[in-house]
C-alpha cells in the first residue's frame, strides 16, 4: 500500500495495487491447464502477441473505487466468462432465440437477458477501457490521436463509473461471445482502433470480445439500436474465423504451444 491520489475519485488516500485486467481472469488461466497450461497467459497489445505470466499492476485506485468496480462489474462478469469447460454466458444465450442471424453470428435482444447482467457487462467494459486510457504505467500506451475522448467526455465516463450517472449516453458496448471451443483461454490488453468517422477499443477476456465506443453517435449510423438506455449489443459468434484470433492461433502453432 502507498499514499497518493486515486485515479478515479481523486481523493488523497491509501492506494491499492490495481490490476489493468481483472486478477480473477488470471486465476482462471492459471488453473485452466488446457491449451495455455499454467502459468501462461497471452498479452496482446495491438499487433504484438506476447506470451507472459506477468500481471500488469500499479498503485492507481483507492480501496473504495476498487470495491465499486468489483461490485458493479467484475464480480458479475467473472461468473459469466469461460472457465474450464464451462461458459455460463454462452449457455444463457443459447437458451434464447436470436433476433438476427448473419452467417454463423447470432444477435440477441438485451431485453431478453437479465438487466443486471447487461448493466454489469456495460459497466465492466467501460471500466476496463477507462483504466487502460488512464493507466499510469508504460504497459498500455495509446496514440492520443486515436483515443479521441475529450476531457469533458472523460469526466462523464468517470461520473458514470463513480455512480453519479445511471447510464452513459453516446456509448456503445458490443459483446461477442465465442462459440468456438478451445479459443477462450485468452486475455488481451485493450487496443484502440480508429477509423475516419468512429473509433473503438477492443479487448478479449476468456471467450468474451468487447468493443467499446465512447463517442457513439447513434443518429449517424443506420443501425437498429436499442432504446432501452442499456447501450449494449450482444452476439454469439465463432471467434476462430476472426483474423485477429487466427493470428493468435498461428502464434501458438509457431511457438509450439499446445
Ligand atoms: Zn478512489
Amino acid at each position: 500500500m502507498k499514499n497518493g491520489i486515486c485515479g478515479l475519485c481523486k481523493r488523497h488516500t491509501i492506494l491499492k495495487k490495481s490490476h489493468l485486467l481483472p486478477k480473477s481472469a488470471y486465476k482462471v488461466l492459471r488453473s485452466s491447464g488446457t491449451k495455455l497450461a499454467p502459468p501462461t497467459k497471452v498479452e496482446i497489445d495491438r499487433k504484438r502477441v506476447v506470451q507472459t505470466d506477468r500481471q500488469i499492476v500499479r498503485y492507481f485506485l483507492c480501496g473504495q473505487c476498487e470495491q465499486v468496480f468489483s461490485a458493479r462489474g467484475e464480480d458479475a462478469i467473472s461468473k459469466l466468462w469461460a472457465r474450464g469447460g464451462d461458459f455460463p454466458l454462452l449457455d444463457i444465450l443459447q437458451k434464447l432465440s436470436p433476433v438476427s442471424t448473419r452467417g454463423e453470428s447470432y444477435g440477441y435482444a438485451t431485453e431478453d437477458l437479465d438487466q443486471f447482467i447487461v448493466r454489469s457487462l456495460h459497466y465492466f467494459a467501460v471500466s476496463v477501457v477507462w483504466r487502460a486510457i488512464k493507466w499510469p504505467g508504460e504497459d498500455c500506451n495509446f496514440d492520443d490521436a486515436d483515443v479521441r475522448v475529450s476531457c469533458e467526455r472523460m469526466r462523464k465516463v468517470e461520473e458514470y463509473l463513480l455512480g453519479g450517472l445511471t447510464h452513459l449516453e453516446e456509448s456503445l458496448v458490443m459483446i461477442s461471445v465465442n462459440t468456438y471451443e478451445g479459443l477462450s483461454d485468452m486475455i488481451s490488453v485493450p487496443s484502440c482502433h480508429a477509423r475516419e468517422s468512429f473509433n473503438f477499443f477492443e479487448f478479449y477476456i476468456l471467450g468474451l470480445r468487447f468493443r467499446v465506443f465512447l463517442n457513439f453517435h447513434y443518429s449517424d449510423l443506420k443501425l437498429k439500436v436499442i432504446d432501452d438506455h442499456l447501450n449494449v449489443m450482444i452476439m454469439a459468434a465463432d471467434h476462430g474465423s476472426e483474423p485477429f484470433i487466427k493470428e493468435v492461433a498461428d502464434f501458438f502453432f509457431k511457438n509450439d504451444i499446445k
